[in-house]
């Protein structure tokens, strides 16, 4: 089954407001089988809403459009809808009672103007909108279903839950789309392809097909791995057997095969052995600690992390020699070394990372440019060291150098709990 997904208002035409709500109503349409072909945003002018929903009903099994719902002059779904399918709008009575309501509870009085939402076009059923005053409609024409929606997410996302959910899937007996979601970090996407597409190439012509997507993301790349499947067990059985072919040729690189981010995955292998950290940073300014904190339940495992930005800092805080920075410079293998033993003694944990390089602009050397980060792990009777050369702008150097730390360290943990 295709859909289109039509967001409306003149405001997601400018540069102040995101189209969010297609993200999540093209994620719970693949999840019920059902593909997306398209999206559109249109302002509120009517003749163009019916002008694209005309040329969408050529093609598509489901058409759901969010927002254009209220009571003012410039909400003009309904009526856009109305007049494409040709169905007279007539007020429905019952639900002007429940808006009137909804006013009432709050102390206020229901503006006439609110009738408006209660405007259904004939034959059309009433979606039920617990969190606002304008109810959905659901209308079929052609075999093609016409779902609209209102526009504020907090409105829109529980409809579609407890409603249009069930209502679609009935339409496709459980056939769907099922994805997964790989990550891989420390490799290029062309290496990462040159391995993988020999692997997934073979999947689109099998009894179940998969689609797979390559996609380069900062600091990482990403495998988005479809199955198109009668029902979810069948998908789940070829997705498993993809999954474990994967990562038999992408080796260690493959992190995550559930979607979670690396500080995620990087906490369930310290929290599993027991371990604690403490970070030192100086160009990543505590952006690791950070990451490591956005995961719930960190505290199990993370004691602290120390921003020490200066040299200044790094000899007071840490207890680094001034020597060894005037000899090495601060971005240097022996000073990230330096760090991650200073804070894993001072901290008393079982592991220490430390960061120091040049996030830019300025700042860069001949020997050392802007994106230079040396970066140390250290555990028991064991210290990774590297100098990595990253590129991109100051955000960019900053956040590939917490990925590459959380890398080094989610590799020196699993080849310990290996031993
Ligand atoms: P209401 O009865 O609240 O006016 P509505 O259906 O008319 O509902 P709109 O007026 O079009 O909805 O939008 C209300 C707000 O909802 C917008 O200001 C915006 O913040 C949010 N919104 C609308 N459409 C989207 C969208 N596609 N993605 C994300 N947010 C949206």
């Amino acid at each position: 089954m295709k859909a289109c997904i039509v967001a409306v208002g003149t405001e997601m035409l400018t540069p102040l407001r995101v189209d969010t709500n297609s993200l999540f109503i093209t994620e719970r349409l693949n999840e019920i089988g059902i593909d997306v072909r398209l999206k559109l945003i249109v302002g509120d002018d009517v003749e163009e809403l019916a002008e694209l929903l005309r040329a969408a009903l050529a093609w598509a099994d489901v058409i759901v459009m969010t927002g254009g719902l209220g009571p003012t002059e410039d909400d003009i779904t309904r009526a856009g809808v109305a007049r494409v399918l040709e169905l007279p709008l007539a007020v429905d009575e019952s639900i002007v009672d429940r808006i009137r309501e909804r006013f009432m509870r709050r102390g206020l009085t229901m503006p006439e103007i609110n009738r408006r939402q209660a405007m259904v076009p004939r034959g059309a059923t009433v979606l039920p909108n617990p969190n606002g005053t304008a109810p959905g409609l659901w209308m079929e024409q052609g075999g093609t279903a016409i779902v609209l929606l209102p526009g504020p997410p907090r409105e829109m996302k529980p409809m579609f839950d407890i409603v249009v959910r069930e209502r679609l899937a009935a339409r496709t007996k459980g056939a769907g789309l099922f994805r997964r979601v790989l990550r891989i970090t420390g490799r290029t996407e062309s290496d990462v392809d040159a391995h993988a597409q020999p692997i997934y190439g073979k999947w689109t012509s099998q009894a179940v097909p998969i689609t797979t997507t390559i996609l380069a993301v900062l600091g990482q790349i990403e495998l988005h791995v479809t199955a198109h499947a009668p029902c979810r067990a069948e998908a789940d059985a070829a997705l498993d057997r993809a999954v474990a072919e994967l990562r038999d040729g992408l080796g260690d690189s493959l992190y995550s095969v559930d979607g979670r981010p690396l500080e995620a995955v990087v906490g369930d292998l310290l929290r599993s052995n027991g371990l604690t950290l403490a970070v030192a940073e100086s160009c990543t300014g505590g952006l690791l600690a950070s990451r490591l904190t956005d995961v719930p339940g960190s505290s199990d495992y993370l004691d602290r992390g120390v921003v020490c930005y200066s040299n200044r800092a790094k000899i007071e805080s840490l207890g680094l020699a001034e020597r060894l920075i005037e000899e090495h410079g601060a971005v240097s293998e022996p000073v990230a070394r330096a760090m991650a033993e200073a804070i894993r003694a001072q901290a008393n944990v079982d592991v220490g990372v430390g960061i120091t390089g040049i996030a830019g602009p300025g700042g860069g050397t001949l020997q050392k440019p802007v994106g230079t980060v040396a970066i140390a792990v250290v555990g028991h009777g064991e210290a990774r060291v590297r100098t990595f050369q990253f590129i991109g702008g100051r955000d960019q150097v900053k956040f590939q150098a917490t990925q590459a730390a959380l890398n080094m360290l989610r590799l020196m943990l699993k080849s310990q709990s290996g031993r």
